[in-house]
């Protein structure tokens, strides 16, 4: 028996894997409907330095499954590919100083060396690039594909912008107010963006939720995220500008209680009552004063301010005139951005009213729950009443029910060179003309200085920039905006399945055979994000009949977040060893066996060097044992019933349900543990070759190296990674006895050996016969005996 060397073994194995190209998976020829796909996927990688433990959590899970399902005789896709576009790779070029493509491909070529020396098992025929022009050409095409459908449009807007980072970021990059990428706090700035019509889709997301098996968690946050609410638009008559301003409430029972009428500043009526207003001037300094402000710091502000226009509202229940005031505890963002104020039943109107002394009438009894002061509705229980009011306030055209969401459209446009451009030229006749598809890609330039300044950088390239209308053939100008590349992310699990396609980003036969991805694996902090955007695209490339299927992600993992001494570990607070120097130093087999050893994957953990030095011990124990028992070759099948081939079965049925069942990962590897300690006793006894191949064989997703290598040069046998996974013995599991715990008051006093085949009397009667139990006893009376069948009598005296 040599010793084990990983670092030979390992190389010797990923070469191995290379020359039978063994994770590689082809396309089905057209017309055929070959059995059984799995598309596994986790989310993949931005190049912005080196790979971190939590990239080894992620693509180790995702390798045990690939495995798992592979042994299980399934087409398995596992693509790799690099999210190489945007802020983290542009931040990173930006640090190292150089230019954003040297660096990400450097980056890449860093990572991909990493991915291999961990011995993932990957097709690397499909690897794609944000940054590739072969990929963002098709970026392009759907965009104005989007366009086309109006679902991407360009709007002035209120927009959130990061002051170190120099550009526009989407709310769902914005975390209580901070720069998700820097940190830094955003400020609120209007300027024309790029907008995807995200919200068309609100109710769709919403809906189907329940064809995906995701966790429920996830399921919230993203709910919470579109925030639907379900209530009444209302009309507000404004007679001095003949408008009927809508306003959404969910409180339409409240309606005789609305003492005053408030407008967000950025409402579109703001400027129009500014012109006719006695206090315009006042106006338009408190619009701009409050532009600046964040909503929520608006919306949470304590002491309310706001101007009084002049002008007077209807009550559209009473018809009474209601003062017409501009306050930004209103925001744009929600509902309309107008409201009624109903200072006796809301807490901020009540604010509102009692700084500036506006009338309270209360309408609603809360502790009766009835309605008062509401003219025909007085008396009426709130629930009833609100229903009712929506119903005549409709016979009278002032209102119809209306549902409401949080979700606001997408902004994608960046001020910042590293992402795809943005298809279209600005013609003064045309107006906005989209690249015609056969001019695509529209390359990303070459410009003098690509950081960041406000300004997008691919304006300062005069020759880029001026181009003929493809319309008219006048003067047109390029849009110098880039893309954000959760763009680019929101479609690349269809490229995979169809990498090269050079006419369309992907034929639809190939998209519907392995997609939707089956397993997904990655953070929930994405959930808003990503997880998002990937969903609402998926439905447009539905409804455009691209793909046959509506949600993208049928099941979806959360991994948790790998600490070292107690901090998260990531790059910036400088503890983190590299993989593949772990690697180096353990050997891949362990750093990938003790990632998902140390605890539940969905949990975060703790990486400890003690901890990874353990699972070393053990797979050179592992490796031992298994040359031992080959050698020994004690005889005996996997069908002889002796106790370390029952075992044996056991380990397979237990690791079998927690990888595809429970989706449990570190309890296996215990069990194996278990298996091969077992085995250690007597490596000679009846059964050993068949625990030994059994061993290897379960531990192969794990631990691939070392399981290939036992598998050939102890076992005798050969790619075992083609090897069909193993079947517990149903007829080995049925144990015709069992250990009896007893117990007396809770405490274990003795073990016998019982039949399966008892009654709880006759185990009870058993309790009571045992020497030792009587001897605790004492003569003292049984008060209750508590039975767990198969398990444990406990006596409680
Ligand atoms: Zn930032
Ligand atoms: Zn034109």
């Amino acid at each position: 028996m040599e010793t084990y060397d990983p670092q030979a073994i390992e190389a010797k194995w990923q070469r191995v894997w290379e020359d039978a190209r063994a994770f590689y998976v082809a396309n089905p020829e057209p017309g055929e409907q070959p059995k059984g796909k799995f598309y596994m996927l986790e989310m993949l990688p931005y190049p912005s330095g080196n790979l971190h433990m939590g990239h080894v959590l992620n693509y180790t899970l995702g390798d045990v499954l690939t495995h798992f399902h592979r042994r299980q005789g399934e087409h398995v896709l596992r693509p790799m590919g690099w999210d190489s576009f945007g802020l983290p790779a542009e931040n990173a070029a930006i640090r190292e100083g150089g230019h954003p493509r040297e660096i990400t491909e450097r980056n890449i070529e860093t990572i991909e060396h990493q991915m291999r020396r961990l011995g993932w098992a990957i097709d690397w025929d499909r690897v794609i690039a944000a940054h590739d022009p072969a990929y963002y050409h098709w970026t392009q095409w759907l965009f104005l594909r989007f366009f086309e459908r109006d679902l991407a449009y360009r709007k002035e807007a209120p927009v959130n912008w990061c002051p170190n980072d120099q550009t526009v970021l989407a709310n769902e990059q914005v975390i209580d107010g901070h720069c998700e990428r820097c940190g830094a706090e955003v400020e609120a700035r209007k300027m024309e963006q790029w907008f995807f019509r995200i919200t068309s889709y609100a109710d769709a997301l919403l809906h189907d939720h329940a064809q995906i098996d995701w966790p429920e968690r996830t399921k919230t946050i993203q709910r919470n995220w579109i925030g639907r609410s379900e209530g009444a638009e209302l009309l507000c008559r404004i007679d001095e500008l003949d408008v009927d301003v809508p306003v959404f409430t969910t409180r339409a029972d409240t309606v005789f209680g609305a003492t005053f009428f408030v407008l967000a500043p950025e409402h579109p009526l703001v400027d129009e009552i500014a012109e006719r207003s006695p206090n315009g001037d006042e106006i338009r300094e408190y619009v701009k004063h409050s532009a600046a402000k964040r909503g929520e710091e608006r919306a949470a502000a304590e002491e309310k301010t706001g101007v009084f226009t002049g002008l007077y509202a209807a009550n559209p229940a009473t018809d009474e005139p209601i003062p017409v005031w501009v306050a930004d505890y209103v925001l744009m963002e929600y509902g309309t951005g107008a409201i009624m104020g109903v200072p006796a039943h809301d807490e901020r109107d009540r604010a509102f009213a009692e700084r500036f002394d506006l009338a309270i009438t209360q309408v609603v009894d809360e502790e009766q729950g009835v309605l008062v002061n509401s003219g025909e509705f007085t008396g009426m229980p709130v629930q009833d009443g609100l229903r009712a009011i929506v119903e005549w306030l409709g016979e009278r055209g002032r209102g119809r029910p209306a549902v409401s969401f949080r979700l606001r459209d997408w902004g994608f446009s960046r001020q910042r060179y590293w992402g795809s451009p943005i298809p279209v030229v600005y013609c003064e006749s045309c107006g906005i003309v989209p690249v015609p598809d056969d001019e695509l890609p529209v390359l990303l330039p070459e410009v003098e200085d690509y950081r960041p300044k406000g300004k997008p950088p691919l304006a300062s390239n005069e020759e880029w920039l001026h181009v003929p209308c493809p319309r008219c053939g006048g003067e047109g100008t390029r849009e110098a905006d880039t893309m954000d590349t959760f763009v680019d992310s929101s479609w690349y699990f269809l490229r995979y399945c169809d990498p090269d396609n050079d006419e369309l980003p992907f034929a639809r036969w190939l998209a519907d055979f392995w997609a939707p991805v089956d397993q997904y694996i990655g953070g929930i902090d994405h959930a808003t994000g990503h997880l998002l955007y990937s969903r609402f695209f998926v439905k447009v490339m539905n409804e455009m009949e691209m793909v046959g299927f509506r949600e993208p992600f049928q099941r979806l993992f959360h991994q948790g977040w790998v600490r070292q001494g107690g901090t998260k570990m990531s790059k910036s607070r400088g503890n983190v060893t590299a993989p593949d120097q772990l690697a180096e130093m353990y050997g891949a087999d362990a750093v990938r066996l003790y990632i998902l050893f140390v605890g539940p994957a969905d949990q975060d953990m703790d990486w400890t060097e003690e901890g990874i030095e353990g699972v070393g011990r053990f797979l050179r124990r592992l490796w031992r044992i298994v040359h031992e028992a080959a050698a020994a070759d004690g005889g005996g099948g996997s069908g002889d019933g002796g106790p370390l081939a029952r075992k044996a079965h056991e380990t397979i049925a237990k690791v079998s349900d927690d990888i595809g069942r429970r989706f449990v990962f570190n309890t296996p590897i215990a069990a194996v543990m278990e298996l091969v300690n077992e085995l250690g006793r007597d490596p000679s006894a009846p059964g050993a070759r068949f625990a030994a191949e059994t061993a290897v064989s379960l531990i192969q997703p794990y631990a691939p190296h070392i399981a290939e290598e036992l598998w050939e040069s102890a076992l005798g046998h050969s790619r075992l990674w083609e090897r069909p996974w193993p079947l517990a013995d149903e007829a080995q599991l049925r144990r015709e006895t069992f250990e009896l715990v007893i117990q007396v008051n809770g405490r274990v006093r003795d073990r016998v050996e019982a039949s399966t085949e008892e009654s709880e009397d006759e185990l009870v009667a058993r309790a009571k016969a045992s020497e030792r139990v009587q001897a605790q006893l004492d003569g003292k009376e049984i008060r209750q005996a508590i039975v767990v069948p198969g398990k444990l009598v406990n006596l409680v005296v």
